[in-house]
């Protein structure tokens, strides 16, 4: 699942192609197609990324909402020529650039695609964690949530009612960094512990939104030079790894939220 960097690279990049113009919305798979024509045509003020979810502001009023959820992808052209939509396009958005290009944006396969009031946006805001991207966001109510919960801090920060955007590999890679059990209880961590947690999810985050990718590990720790990029497979601690970058044991994997969480035994002794 695309975790909160993806999220605010995709409202970065589809805001420079379609905020501020007007834009055919349509629906090729028919899925959306009564909401598509109730704002076909209408201008985007503003593409919004909040956690894993995005909000579109039409001048209509209205609030689209979109959860890519596991499968949901987004595909961007742009070009000389309007293409025909491939597979199940549940929203196609269309503009044209001054330099009369065309722009497509075809959203496939999301696990919400939706336009609503815009108290709905507000409804969804209230039951979300800070998000550590956006710009002034506190982690007050992250760390309040975590002190006064018994669950483990690698169930809770996957809980997207205590903090916005994180998914399995920042989870894995953060609480690696920090030498931090991903069972150790909320009630158990200082303040100033979870004020670092925020730090540097707040940190891997931003670099994950500069590089397009998930890459934790400097380049001097996994010996590859400038010049070419980090394999996937070498980008991180202790996620997905068979043994942990710095110490060499092996990494557990336990069942965390659904999810396999990876950590070293060595390195986040309980
Ligand atoms: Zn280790």
């Amino acid at each position: 699942m695309p975790e909160g960097h993806t999220i605010h690279k995709i409202a970065k990049d589809h805001s420079k192609l379609l905020v501020g113009r007007p834009i055919g919305v349509s629906s090729p798979q028919g899925r959306f197609a009564e909401s598509a024509m109730r704002i076909d045509g209408a201008f985007l003020n503003r593409i919004e990324p909040r956690g894993k979810h995005l909000f579109y502001e039409w001048d209509s009023g209205e609030v689209g909402h979109v959860h890519l959820g596991l499968f949901g992808k987004f595909r961007v052209q742009v070009g000389p020529t309007l293409n025909d939509p491939i597979g199940e396009v549940r929203m196609r958005l269309t503009t044209e650039t001054e330099t009369a290009e065309i722009v497509t944006i075809d959203l496939s396969g999301p696990t919400i695609c939706s336009l609503d009031a815009p108290d709905v946006r507000i409804s969804i805001l209230a039951r979300l964690g800070p998000d550590p991207l956006r710009r002034n966001s506190k982690p007050d109510r992250m760390i309040d949530k975590i002190r006064a919960s018994d669950r483990g801090i690698g169930d809770l920060i996957m809980d997207q009612s205590v903090v916005a955007g994180v998914g399995n590999v920042y989870r894995a890679e953060a609480l690696f960094v920090l030498g931090i059990h991903p069972l150790k209880p909320g009630r158990e961590f200082e303040v100033d512990e979870l004020e670092a947690l925020w730090e540097t999810i707040r940190t891997m985050l931003r670099r994950g939104v500069s590089d397009g990718r998930i890459v934790t590990v400097s380049r001097d720790e996994v010996g590859i030079g400038r010049g070419r990029p980090i394999p996937r497979e070498e980008a991180t601690y202790a996620y997905k790894r068979d043994h942990c970058l710095k110490c060499g044991d092996e990494i557990r994997r336990i069942e965390i939220a659904n999810r396999i969480c990876y950590f070293c035994p060595t390195h986040q002794a309980r």
